[in-house]
């Protein structure tokens, strides 16, 4: 019989409640979500408390040597956030910006995703506060090794499954996974995900979470009972998620009249030509330069008049300064964490129809899961089939989150985190508490 961890008496408890919100803290902002959405679950105090908390956090540092003869030391952290439901799972970031704060709701935001696309993972995350753009292949190498051996207690198929996020790739995921096989003393692919096709990648991984983005776009748009046909998009950030989508969107008959990445955007009425700028990117790094549009402020991009914003870099690009600007009828969130939690109550104010991170960018985490299976297996399966079955898991996930919106008469990413809450909740029920 399941354990109960219901106190008939007890009440949820939250100290902080009133506590002022810091806007710019990711961890606040998942945790103001999940306090809403626990409330309207009525979940029990003893899982509350449980749930508020990441089950391991580890921080290292990381000397490496750099080319120019001088060591230089990184901080690195990686944090479990739950493993009720199986292994943790959650990518890998190299970015200036990376802390302890952002690393833990990044990891929780990761444990929810799965879990609403009812995957049978947990929620991790790691980062390494480094600027990537400045440093040698062979730099980054050793940087990713050296974290990779850091963090090497926690990681293993069983345990914790890293894969690619914000400034890392294929390449690096072939460093983690070569470190952890010397270590073990055999080739071990499921280990991490996002690898090279060569070495036990999947096909489709690369544009899954993009290919995701367009998924869910498209079902909000039949929701709205709008047509993919001549909808304008507004894409802000052109890395591995905001170029796939934009690409997909326009051959699904999108217009896409504005992108961005960290050098500035470009609008273009008429629709900007995708292939171009992907090109264009591939040969010089960024957008700097493009000429296939006016250039515009990443602000700009924001609160352009288009259909469908979806903002596809990082945390905090929609808060409550600049929410009441926006004019898209539509977000889809193919970043983690791109609005504040202050920006919602203003995005439900204007009607706005916004698809959650957790749900819109969870096409990524979706193939992995079939890499992570594949390798396991040791079974390759055909594009059209990952694809297939990564449309099948964002429709139905997609639904399940509308019906319970409409249900309990709350917007999309509340619902979102009462379907993943509830099941990781009952998780720990059945299991109970290890003691
Ligand atoms: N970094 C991606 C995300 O935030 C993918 C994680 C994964 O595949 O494990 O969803």
């Amino acid at each position: 019989m399941a354990t109960d961890l219901r106190l008939p008496t007890d009440r949820i408890v939250r100290p902080d409640k009133d506590r002022f919100l810091d806007e710019e803290n990711p961890f606040e902002a998942m945790m103001s979500r999940f306090d809403r959405a626990a409330e309207l679950l009525d979940l029990e105090p003893g899982l509350y408390k449980v749930l508020r908390h990441p089950e391991k956090q580890i921080t290292v540092s990381i000397p490496v040597m750099m080319d120019n003869g001088e060591v230089e030391v990184f901080i690195g952290h990686r944090v479990l956030y739950n493993t009720s439901r199986g292994p943790a799972k959650g990518g890998i970031r190299f970015d200036m910006n990376v802390s302890i704060e952002e690393v833990k709701a990044l990891a929780a935001w990761m444990t929810w995703k799965c879990a609403v696309v009812n995957l049978p993972f947990g929620g991790a995350k790691g980062g390494v506060v480094c600027d990537p753009l400045k440093m040698s292949a062979g730099e980054l190498e050793r940087l990713t090794r050296r974290y990779t051996a850091g963090i090497i207690a926690t990681l293993g198929p069983d345990s914790d499954v890293p894969a690619p996020d914000v400034n890392t790739n294929e390449r690096v995921m072939a460093w983690v996974m070569d470190t952890y096989s010397m270590r073990m003393g055999h080739t071990v692919t499921a280990v991490v995900t996002g690898k090279p096709i060569e070495m036990g990648g999947s096909l489709g991984r690369r544009e899954a979470t993009g290919r995701g983005c367009m998924i869910v776009t498209k079902e909000a748009l039949k929701h709205l009972g709008m047509s993919t046909q001549g909808t304008t998009v507004a894409v802000q950030g052109f890395g591995n998620v905001g170029s796939v989508a934009a690409q997909l969107l326009s051959r699904e008959g999108c217009k896409i009249v504005a992108i961005s990445d960290r050098t500035g955007g470009y609008y273009n009425k008429n629709g900007v030509d995708i292939d171009a700028a992907i090109k264009h990117v591939q040969r010089v790094r960024s957008l700097e330069g493009f000429t296939g549009g006016d250039q515009i402020s990443n602000e700009e991009l924001l609160e352009s008049p288009v259909d469908v914003l979806l903002p596809a870099a990082l945390e905090n690009v929609i808060t409550s300064k600049n929410a009441g600007k926006i004019k898209a009828k539509m977000i889809c969130e193919g970043a983690n964490g791109p609005t504040s939690a202050g920006a919602d109550s203003i995005l439900d104010e204007k009607g706005i129809f916004v698809v959650p991170d957790i749900l819109a960018n969870a096409g990524g985490v979706t193939v992995s899961y079939f890499e992570w299976v594949q390798d396991r297996g040791g079974y390759f399966w055909t594009e059209e089939t990952v694809n297939n079955r990564l449309t099948e898991i964002m429709c139905n996930s997609f639904a399940a989150v509308l019906q319970l919106a409409k249900q309990h008469k709350v917007n999309m990413r509340t619902a979102a985190y009462m379907l993943s809450i509830s099941r990781v909740a009952t998780v720990h029920r059945l299991r109970g508490i290890y003691a």
